[in-house]
């Protein structure tokens, strides 16, 4: 691969750089944000000149379409300064890139650590895609310590893969001991950092390659899917690159150009929904009905200590845990009396969602008993006066069950 030719852009702010990246601009005399270019054919004069493209740096030559174009590029230059990594690959959805990056390092016989509050499908392709292929997969609990960890590396184990906060119930997993006791035994280290987005520097922590879920905050207008797994090292990006063609992974211009178009947006919304998230949080803990919110941020809350260390925000995803006197049917009618969150999966758009836990997570090896029936929140750019108003009516509606 050739060498990285990109200006280093690391000691720029974040919002400047979120500005700015992935735009020619004055440089072409053009629009201010990259037009969308489609296209599945790349036409050249000569042979000749075919030839001498496709031995370009990738994102310097179009050769054809499930390359990659330059609204593809452009995105993946932005997602890897998000991250802290080098290069990026944009794939057709979150899904896809935990996928693709565990198909980069897994073979038929390796076998796979991961944890117990995992995102629910990554845990249906480990035991159903990965089994079939003769992949193992040992849960471990997330809260595991590096002896712990230490103790479930086999000889075949290949990748140890994190998830912090957990899908649902929101522990912080310790990823700097769990990377290194993963690398002293020569593991590759994946991640799910879709929550902590650019408050969690993964490479900073010893892991290997991040994955994000661009379909949340990055996009951020619940109207487009799309994944992206980043790396740090040539050897990782040569992994995850050949993966994704190999696989024939490929999104669409127009969803990346969607996706360029949050990023402008993505640290004002996010500080914004992360204020509004944790004034949420912090109206809910102090209510009789609630016995404990799951939220990273909040001092007090299970794993705040280790945010702390190791975050430099959050967003405004978190759960709920209401009191054990209140049944899951009573949880149910909270969130029916809700008027201003929608009843959904997925979450980072600009509106406000809620979503019951109980019932709806796998454990295999940890207890999926948060104490009482548990709701995910999201928290999205409404006014938060309105958003409390309304959980009050949760709340009356929550008390005024009966089974
Ligand atoms: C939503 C989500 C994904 C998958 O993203 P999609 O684009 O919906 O496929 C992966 N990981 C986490 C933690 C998620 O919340």
């Amino acid at each position: 691969m050739p060498d990285d030719t990109r200006p280093p852009h690391r000691q720029i702010g974040l919002r400047t750089r979120l500005s700015h990246l992935g735009r020619p601009g004055t440089k072409t005399h053009g629009f201010v944000n990259l037009p969308v270019a489609r296209g599945s054919t790349v036409l050249y004069p000569t042979c000749a000149e075919r030839a001498a493209a496709g031995k370009k740096r990738y994102d310097q030559a179009l050769v054809y379409g499930v390359l990659g174009g330059p609204n593809h590029h452009a995105l993946e230059d932005v997602v890897a300064q998000i991250e802290g990594g080098t290069r990026c690959q944009i794939v057709s959805s979150g899904l896809a890139a935990v996928t693709t990056a565990l198909l980069a390092y897994l073979k038929s016989g390796d076998h796979l650590l991961l944890p117990d509050s995992v995102y629910g499908p990554t845990r249906g392709f480990a035991d159903h895609f990965l089994a079939r292929m003769g992949v193992e997969t040992t849960y471990y609990d997330p809260c595991v310590d590096e002896t712990g960890l230490a103790a479930l590396i086999r000889p075949n184990t290949r990748v140890l893969y994190l998830e912090s906060p957990g899908s649902h119930t929101f522990e912080i997993q310790d990823v700097p001991a769990l990377s290194r006791a993963a690398r002293a035994r020569g593991l590759k280290v994946l991640m799910d950092n879709t929550w902590g987005l650019h408050h969690f520097q993964p490479f900073r922590h010893g892991v290997d390659v991040s994955i994000q879920a661009l379909t949340k905050y990055v996009v951020g207008h619940s109207d487009v899917l799309l994944g992206a797994i980043t790396v740090a090292c040539e050897e990782d990006w040569r992994a995850v690159r050949s993966a994704a063609l190999q696989l024939g992974q490929y999104a669409s211009p127009d969803d990346c150009w969607l996706a360029l178009r949050g990023v402008r947006t993505l640290a004002v919304r996010l500080a914004a929904q992360e204020a509004s998230g944790l004034a949420v949080a912090r109206w809910l803990a102090a209510r009789p009905e609630v016995l404990r919110v799951l939220h990273p941020a909040l001092p007090g809350a299970p794993g705040h200590d280790l945010w702390r260390r190791d975050f430099t925000g959050a967003c405004s995803l978190f759960g709920v845990v209401f009191r054990p006197e209140y049944s899951v049917a009573a949880s149910h009618a909270f969130v029916d009396a809700l008027e201003l969150f929608g009843i959904g999966a997925s979450w980072g758009g600009y509106e406000s969602l809620a979503l019951p836990t109980t019932g709806f997570i796998t454990r295999t090896v940890t207890s999926e008993d948060l104490g009482g029936p548990a709701v995910r929140l999201h928290i999205g750019l409404e006014d938060v006066d309105d958003l409390i108003a309304d959980l009050e009516r949760g709340l009356a509606a929550l008390r005024a069950h009966r089974d």
